[in-house]
């Protein structure tokens, strides 16, 4: 059985672990392969070579990391379906989502082709008689990444273009659940041109992260992940004194006024609650219905939801599998959980069978109604295909029902009354909001975060926010001496 294993200095590299890790073709439930686990000594390897290579690439020019993006921008266009044939077969999601994965990426890298203009610092004249001072911005140094497997492709390119186009140098821990996309980018970056050492592919779990997260070589880490492992890499990687960015996890609520068009909310609800699995930290994952909304709603997304096709994601289907078994099963497991807390399971998707995959970790489309805000089915991300439905009495039950929960990432409100929705984007406590739209993942030029427990640090992915992150600023004073100045003044300068 073939291993996946690192690309560190331009290279692959098999690292010197004996430990390896399971891969999945989850719609077949069957081990496709193996990945290597990184020891800290393959870790500290990929660490040194990004060290290496780091004067070389934060000196090449703008102009030339800036032709290195274009480059990559197209080789990775022109060679899509191939990548989303990767994210298949491991991840599971169906071909059309993979691809649609790709484009959202593709924008962070469009984003980086700028990346002349995202640098430009200030510049004052004559702040005192004879004395300038602009800033400058300079890359931070080697920048570690550590992503989920729910977007094995999105979520790397939402840091790794803008790093490494700020002049920084990478070493990315993809996922382990699914780590062949990682290591399919980083070769097609080198042969359009990226220098050896500049990016690096490290596999592994927590040993590797661990060694990211206390190599004093690193000096910021970009993270992704449910809520838990965020806030750890949060607290250990700042006492390391790096400075740390970490997305969490989601519970994102739609809120659904009386006046809505309700066939526009049926579709949204069933589109950004089943895409991918549910395994989207930006699935609309609870339907908070303003009454008298909530009967005619279920009976639109019940139509909808019975016309969805599950099955293997290379075959034309509108919802893959699940990541594994384990996460299947504990997805399943709410449902129990849902029945003993008493609320209502409208569309059971426990005994989905699909054609000629019977091991495949399948879980249907499911819909629970009256879902009671003390059960856990409410309170935890579940992340997979399972929608709620809380009914609500009006607007402001709504927003304080959202406003309560720990998470922030995104939300969505789907009414005709402008008034009402400049009100919600106003009162709402989470990081992105949408009216009208699902799943408001902003595009490449805004930054991505939410708040509460769906992000630690202060910076979001992507956008402006991440070129403050990946790089640091420098304010310049200067004069050029004019002989006629100069003499002893003791005092702080003024003007
Ligand atoms: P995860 O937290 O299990 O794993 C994320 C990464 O952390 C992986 O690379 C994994 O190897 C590593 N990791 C796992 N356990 C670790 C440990 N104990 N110590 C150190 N490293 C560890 O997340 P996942 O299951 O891969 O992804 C799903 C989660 O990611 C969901 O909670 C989802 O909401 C979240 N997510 C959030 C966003 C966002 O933008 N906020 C985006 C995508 C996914």
């Amino acid at each position: 059985m073939s291993i996946v294993q690192h690309y560190v200095n331009g290279a692959a590299f098999a690292g010197t672990s004996s430990r390896t890790a399971p891969v999945y073709n989850p719609a077949q439930g069957a081990v496709a392969r193996e990945v290597a686990l990184a020891t800290k000594a393959d870790l500290d390897l990929a660490v040194a070579a990004a060290k290496d290579a780091l004067p070389g690439w934060a000196g090449t020019s703008l102009a030339k990391r800036q032709q290195i993006m274009f480059a990559f921008r197209e080789a990775m266009n022109a060679r899509k379906n191939e990548l989303a044939a990767i994210i298949t077969a491991e991840h599971g999601k169906v071909t059309s989502d993979a691809l649609g994965e790709i484009a959202r990426g593709l924008e962070v890298i469009e984003l980086a082709t700028s990346i002349p203009q995202l640098m430009k610092g200030e510049y004052s004249e004559s702040v005192s008689t004879g004395v300038d001072v602009y800033s400058i911005k300079q890359p931070v140094g080697v920048v570690g990444i550590i992503s989920p497997f729910n977007f094995p492709v999105m979520v790397p390119l939402w840091f790794f273009p803008l790093a490494i186009a700020a002049g920084n140098t990478v070493v990315l821990k993809p996922s382990e659940k699914d780590p062949s996309a990682a290591i399919w980018m980083a070769e097609l970056f080198s042969e359009v041109g990226l220098p050896a050492g500049v990016f690096n592919v490290v596999n592994g779990d927590k040993e590797s992260v661990d060694a990211l997260l206390d190599n004093p070589d690193v000096a910021a880490i970009s993270f992704v992940g449910s809520t838990p492992i965020a806030q750890y890499i949060y607290e250990r990687g700042t006492a390391n004194g790096k400075r740390v960015q970490a997305l969490g996890g989601a519970k994102n609520h739609m809120l659904v006024l009386p006046d809505a068009d309700l066939d526009l909310v049926a579709d949204s609800a069933v589109n950004a609650g089943f895409g991918s699995a549910g395994e989207r930290c930006m699935a609309i994952s609870v339907v908070v219905a303003v009454e008298p909304v909530a009967d005619e709603l279920i009976a639109k997304v019940r139509e909808r939801m019975a016309t969805l096709k599950v099955g293997d994601g290379t075959r034309n289907c509108d919802m893959g599998p699940l990541i594994t078994k384990e996460h299947r099963d504990k997805v399943a497991g709410y449902l129990e959980v849902a029945e003993q807390d008493g609320a209502t399971i409208v569309v059971d998707g426990r005994g989905i069978e699909v054609d000629g995959a019977a091991d495949g970790f399948w879980l249907g489309p499911t819909l629970i109604d009256k879902v009671p805000t003390s059960s856990r089915v409410y309170t935890e991300e579940i992340f997979g295909p399972v929608l709620s439905v809380v009914r609500v009495k009006s607007y402001d039950e709504g927003l304080a029902l959202i406003n309560a929960s720990r998470f922030g990432n995104g939300t969505a409100i789907f009414t005709n009354d402008g008034g009402a929705a400049r009100r919600f984007q106003n009162e709402v406590t989470v990081g992105m909001v949408g009216i009208n739209v699902p799943i408001p993942v902003p595009v490449g030029y805004y930054s991505f975060g939410g708040w509460k427990d769906s992000l630690f640090g202060n910076a979001k992915a992507y956008g402006t926010q991440a070129i403050g992150f990946f790089t640091r600023e420098k304010a310049v004073t200067s004069r050029w001496l004019d002989p006629s100045h100069g003499g002893i003044n003791l005092g702080f300068p003024q003007n």
